[in-house]
C-alpha cells in the first residue's frame, strides 16, 4: 500500500473507529484455525428515491445529508476494508424527487440512453438489485424499458404476471463468486439472492398494475423459493427485502415482513428497507428478540440504511466452509452515515460519479429555474 492511499484511509478509519472496530471477529479468529474461514461484507443502499446528488431541488441548494455521490465514497471505503464484498440496492430508487419526475414527465428516456440511477448502479458495480413499490409509479412499460440499461441482475419473487402465472421478474439469482479465506485460499461461493416488496402495490398502483400483475404474500413467496435455491446450489441466501421491520402478528397482507422473514432458516442475511428507518438503531430498541448491538433479529443479521443515500448499510458475515458445506459462524450489522447530526459532510463526493450523472442533474436544475422555482 503506498502512502498516498494510506493516509486518507487512516484518516477515514479514525473518524469511524469509535463505533466500528477494525476487526469485528478478532476474538474468534485468534483462537481457531483460520482454514476455510471467510469474511464476507454485504453492502446495502435502499430507498434512494432518485437522490443521486447532494442537492435539495426544492430549496435549490447543496444538502450534504443526501445523495448517492456521497454514499459512493462510503462504498469505496467499505470495499477497501474487506477482502470479499458484495453490493446490493434494495429498491425505491427511481422516484421521489424532481430529477426522477423530470426524466419521466418532461424529458423521457430516449432509446439507447440509460437512466442516470442505473448508470450510477452500473458505475458502482452493484452485484444485484431489487425494486420497490415506487418503481411501479410510472407504469410497467417505463420500468421494463429502463431496466434494460442495468448491467446486473434484478430480482423480485412476489410479483407475478397474470398472463403467465409466474414471477414477472427473475425471482432469484445465484451469484457465483470466488472468495478468499483468512489463509489466502480461494473458494467458490454460490450466493443466492432473492427479492420482495409489499403486496400493497395492488392498491397503491391499481391503475398501472391491475390485470397485468398480482402480488403474493412475502413470507409465503420466500418459503416457496428458498428450497429451490438451495436445491440449485445456493450456499448462502441473502434477501433483498424492500419491506420494513414490525413485530405485529403476520398475515398475508403484511407490509413490513422482515421480522417474519427472519424465521426462515435458509435465509442468512436480510437487507431491509421501505420504511426509511435505521436498523440497528434506537427506533428498534424495544423490538422483541432484536439485538441492537450486533444488528440481529432472532439471531439473524439485518440492516436497513435509512433513505436518500444518507447511510450505507453493512453486514459483516463470517462464514466457514468444511467439506463443501457453508455455515454462518458470526455476523454484525451496522450503518455508516454520510453526514454528522448537524448535516456536516463526513465523506467527500465521488467526482467521477457526479460527472456521469451531471447532465440530467443540470437539466433538472435548469428546468426548475425556468419554472421559477
Ligand atoms: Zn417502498
Amino acid at each position: 500500500m503506498n502512502n498516498k492511499k494510506f493516509f486518507p484511509l487512516l484518516f477515514i478509519s479514525t473518524i469511524f473507529c469509535f463505533c466500528f472496530p477494525s476487526s469485528l471477529f478478532a476474538e474468534e479468529s485468534s483462537t481457531v484455525n483460520n482454514n476455510g474461514i471467510i469474511d464476507l461484507r454485504i453492502l446495502e443502499t435502499t430507498d434512494l428515491h432518485a437522490a443521486l446528488v447532494n442537492y435539495d431541488y426544492y430549496q435549490t441548494k447543496t444538502d450534504n445529508t443526501i445523495g448517492l455521490v456521497k454514499t459512493a465514497s462510503l462504498i469505496h471505503q467499505a470495499r477497501s476494508e474487506a477482502v470479499n464484498s458484495l453490493l446490493f440496492d434494495n429498491g425505491d430508487h427511481l422516484k421521489g424527487n424532481p430529477l426522477g419526475e423530470y426524466l419521466v414527465r418532461i424529458r423521457g428516456i430516449q432509446k439507447g440512453r440509460i437512466h442516470p440511477v442505473y448508470r450510477a448502479f452500473n458505475y458502482l458495480k452493484y452485484d444485484a438489485i431489487t425494486i420497490g413499490n415506487h418503481e411501479f409509479n410510472y407504469g410497467l412499460k417505463f420500468l421494463t424499458t429502463v431496466l434494460k440499461g442495468l448491467k446486473m441482475p434484478i430480482v423480485n419473487a412476489n410479483v407475478y404476471s397474470v398472463k403467465k402465472n409466474k414471477p414477472y421478474f427473475k425471482p432469484y439469482v445465484i451469484l457465483k463468486r470466488s472468495v478468499v479465506d483468512k489463509q489466502g485460499k480461494e473458494h467458490q461461493l454460490n450466493i443466492g439472492v432473492i427479492g420482495f416488496m409489499p403486496p400493497q402495490i395492488m392498491r397503491w398502483d391499481k391503475a398501472n398494475l391491475e390485470g397485468k400483475v398480482i402480488a403474493r404474500p412475502i413470507v409465503e413467496s420466500a418459503k416457496e423459493f428458498v428450497p429451490i435455491m438451495k436445491a440449485e446450489g445456493a450456499d448462502i441466501i441473502i434477501a433483498l427485502a424492500h419491506t420494513g421491520i414490525d413485530s405485529e402478528p403476520y398475515h398475508p397482507e403484511t407490509e413490513n415482513a422482515v421480522y417474519y422473514l427472519s424465521d426462515i432458516p435458509e435465509i442468512d442475511a436480510i437487507l431491509a428497507g421501505h420504511s426509511h428507518s435505521v436498523f440497528p438503531g434506537p427506533t428498534f430498541k424495544n423490538l422483541p428478540l432484536a439485538n441492537i448491538n450486533e444488528g440481529k433479529i432472532k439471531g439473524k443479521p439485518v440492516v436497513m440504511a435509512a433513505a436518500f443515500g444518507s447511510r450505507l448499510g453493512i453486514i459483516d458475515l463470517q462464514l466457514e466452509v468444511k467439506d463443501g458445506t457453508w455455515k454462518v459462524l458470526n455476523s454484525r450489522s451496522f450503518t455508516r452515515p454520510i453526514a454528522d447530526e448537524y448535516g456536516e459532510p463526513l465523506v467527500k463526493t465521488d467526482k467521477k460519479l457526479f460527472k456521469l450523472i451531471k447532465p440530467e442533474h443540470q437539466e433538472t436544475v435548469d428546468f426548475l429555474k425556468k419554472l421559477g422555482i
